[in-house]
């Protein structure tokens, strides 16, 4: 049946991450996915490209330019580009000309009032009649339907770009909440620092991100593969290619994956006994792009004995969550995120 309230609601679900941005609409899904990047000229600060294409220049750029990740550590490092980025992704979008639309972003739960502020005033800017902040885990966990407004503790860990958020939710609220900067990010880096110390081989972050996307692994996964990779020889400076083994990227990979489960076992002590029972029984909950590196939910099941369930979409149950909160804004009124309009005079 043909719905008129339908066909005039222009909510718009942003999940404003640290590696990636999404956009999601009800009826047509989602819309933009994009890396949250953006080039820029050094010398007068214009823009030259957004999202995917600016991704595929890091690394490669002639020096005039260089590309920034205007959302590092889970923290707004660059105000400014972040509004440029958020208005193109959102400029991107058709959406109904005639009505200003709702726009409801998912933002890391570490960012400061002042940030939210920021991002609140960009959404603004691009024309949003209302605006509505939700940390990223309670949009991950409504994403992945867990039953966030009953008394029953449910505990998401989502592993994203620049950070890990470990969070137990209850009763529509965040009960504990622990944000580690070691994430997929991280791992880049532990790879890049690996070959430059095993074989003088100097690699772009991309690369060592396709490395950890196609041969990475938590210990104990038994990786078999390997994988040949270019770079630049730190000694002679000359170009050279080397083969990898699916073995040596997780011992590059150590380091971050041990803090991630120290974090992981320090905010297990620091739940409240009953919603510990709760999690005991339900386990915990694993999303982000980070959760799909091979062999982490094992390794996450043997530190902790406890159940653990891999979300089936990683990537996108945060913008999803965001949007069913959009959609339904009187039962999830608790969960949306209070910053007072403040203006400065
Ligand atoms: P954010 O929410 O911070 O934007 P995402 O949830 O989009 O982050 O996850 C991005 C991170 O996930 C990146 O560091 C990326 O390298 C990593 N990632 C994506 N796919 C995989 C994979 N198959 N294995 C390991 N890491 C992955
Ligand atoms: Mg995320």
């Amino acid at each position: 049946m043909f719905s008129f309230s339908k066909y005039l609601t222009n909510d718009i679900a942003i999940d404003l991450g640290t590696a990636n941005t999404l956009i999601y609409i009800e009826d047509k899904g989602i819309v933009v996915n994009e890396p949250s990047v953006v080039a820029v000229k050094k010398s007068n600060q214009e823009i030259v490209a957004f999202g995917i294409e600016a991704k595929e220049m890091v690394g490669r750029t002639p020096g005039e330019i260089i590309t920034v990740r205007p959302l590092q550590d889970g923290v707004i490092s660059d105000f400014e580009l972040t509004e440029q980025m958020i208005r193109h992704f959102i400029r991107k979008v058709k959406v109904n000309k005639f009505i200003r639309p709702r726009i409801a972003i998912a933002i890391p739960s570490g960012v400061t009032e002042v940030e939210k502020r920021a991002v609140r005033d960009s959404a603004e800017h691009v024309g949003a009649r209302e605006v509505y902040l939700i940390d990223e885990p309670m949009a991950a966990a409504i994403g992945m339907g867990l039953p966030i407004h009953d008394p029953i503790g449910s505990m998401v860990i989502d592993i994203g770009g620049g950070t890990t958020e470990i969070a137990v939710i209850a009763l529509s609220g965040i009960v504990n909440h622990t944000s580690l900067r070691i994430a997929g990010d991280e791992m880049n880096e532990a790879i890049v620092q690996y070959l430059k110390r095993k074989y003088n081989l100097l690699v772009g972050d991309n690369t060592a991100e396709t490395i950890k996307i196609s041969i990475g692994s938590a210990a104990p996964f038994d990786e078999q593969g390997s994988l040949k990779i270019k770079g630049r020889d730190l000694v002679d400076g000359i170009p050279k290619t080397i083969e990898i083994l699916g073995k040596e990227v997780q011992e590059a990979l150590a380091e971050p994956v041990d803090a991630i489960m120290d974090g992981v076992k320090l905010c297990l002590e620091q739940t409240p006994p009953e919603l510990a029972a709760d999690i005991l029984d339900r386990g915990i909950i694993i999303t982000g792009g980070g959760s799909l590196l091979k062999g982490l939910d094992e390794r996450l099941r043997r530190e902790t004995n406890l159940p653990i369930v891999i979300s089936e979409v990683p990537l996108e149950c945060v913008v999803r969550g965001t949007g069913k909160i959009l959609s339904d804004l009187i039962s999830y009124q608790k969960v949306l995120t209070k910053t007072k309009k403040v203006y400065i005079t």
